[in-house]
């Protein structure tokens, strides 16, 4: 196994890459992850080494998604791309195209620079955003990979539309372009699991805010959660698995609501018991509220029915067995304390 060239894991610091990188460690590759900044090198390591694996089989470089310096370098004698770097704020901007811009010309910049380098197969991070937002869906639609969202929606915030524009266009390089690499795209729900260090997604940061009694009551919306190891697992099984080639997989398992993650987090940090939110607001206190709060209309879309969806390709094709919601977000909120960050 020594022998096969490194996998790159692009965005190499964010939390999903870390334990991805893990993972392909433990498969027997060495990994030479990209980074905005060297600075992070170190974070990066001891994530690693965190997670039992030896850091001495990862390497880094330079790139940023806002410019082409480094790509070529970054991808250079690799056949396989993990592609998970992309802007993931906890607030969104003003200019959508400050988070739009990266993830589209980003994923641009990975794929132009993996078709030069013949790399064999770019594996995306995707989001169940690109897949849950279509126009002229029914109520009681069972939602699956075959659904994309519609980024012409007005209703979409900033990011949801950067990961479905980033997504399309990476499928729409691919048939253009002839050279370019096989495509495999991995579409996680929210993500829980354990956090590694203080660097935190923004998955993890809600229950930093929750943990301040930021939040007295919460809107009521749900959504599918997948835990960090198995989506890691998911992104290192379609690197190698040749079926994942041109397919694209929904990760996630049951559903959590805001109101289930500050119960989770009560029941786990009985100290936090009176910080978490106490009910849920009513739907149309929610859309009143919109009207003069930037922050309630990013919800919006949120309201209302709970998604139904399959994970069926993602277990049968790609052999996974997911963790149940609830563990994950245990695993989360325990890995949060120890870390002594809640
Ligand atoms: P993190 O915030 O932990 O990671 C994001 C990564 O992207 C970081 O490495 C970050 O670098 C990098 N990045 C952001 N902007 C740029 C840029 N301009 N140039 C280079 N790198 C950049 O989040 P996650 O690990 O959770 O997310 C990773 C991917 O998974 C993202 O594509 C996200 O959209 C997707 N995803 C996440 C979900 C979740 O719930 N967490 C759910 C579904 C999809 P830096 O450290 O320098 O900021």
């Amino acid at each position: 196994m020594a022998s096969h060239p490194p996998v790159v894991v692009t965005g190499a610091s964010g939390l999903i890459a870390k334990h991805t990188i893990a993972e392909f460690l433990r498969r027997g590759f060495a990994v030479r992850g990209t980074l905005r900044s060297m600075e992070k090198a170190e974070e990066v390591r001891q994530a690693v080494v965190r997670l039992g694996c030896d850091a001495g089989k990862v390497s880094f470089i330079v790139a940023d998604l806002s410019n082409d310096g480094g790509w070529n370098e970054a991808v250079a004698g690799s056949q396989i791309v993990v592609h998970t770097a992309s802007p993931f704020p906890i607030a969104q901007p003003d200019d959508p195209e400050e988070v739009i811009a990266p993830a589209r010309d980003g994923t641009l910049r990975v794929l132009r620079s993996a078709t030069a380098g013949a790399v064999a197969r770019v594996v995306l991070t995707s989001s169940t955003v690109a897949i849950f937002y279509p126009s002229g869906v029914a109520k009681g639609h069972v939602y699956s990979e075959e659904d994309f969202s519609d980024e012409t929606r007005n209703d979409l915030t900033p990011y949801i539309k950067s990961k479905t524009i980033a997504e399309k266009i990476a499928w729409d390089f691919i048939e253009s372009t002839p050279g370019a690499p096989e495509l495999a795209v991995i579409n996680p729900s929210f993500v829980q699991g354990p956090a590694l260090d203080g660097d935190l997604s923004t998955s993890h940061e809600l229950y930093r805010i929750m943990a301040r009694g930021t939040y007295p009551a919460v809107p009521k919306i749900s959504f599918p959660v997948a835990d960090v190891r198995d989506v890691a697992a998911a992104h290192v099984e379609a690197a190698l698995r040749p079926q994942a080639a041109g397919n694209r997989y929904l990760v996630g398992e049951g559903h959590l609501s805001l109101y289930d993650l500050g119960q989770i987090l009560a029941r786990e940090l009985p100290d936090l018991r009176s910080k978490v939110p106490k009910f849920e607001l009513p739907d149309a206190a929610v859309k009143a509220m919109a009207l003069v709060d930037k922050k309630m209309r990013t919800v919006l879309p949120e309201l209302g029915e709970k998604k139904d969806y399959t994970n069926l390709r993602a277990k049968t094709d790609l052999g996974l067995e997911l963790r149940p919601a609830d563990t994950a977000a245990t695993a989360a909120i325990r890995s949060l304390r120890e870390l002594k960050l809640i």
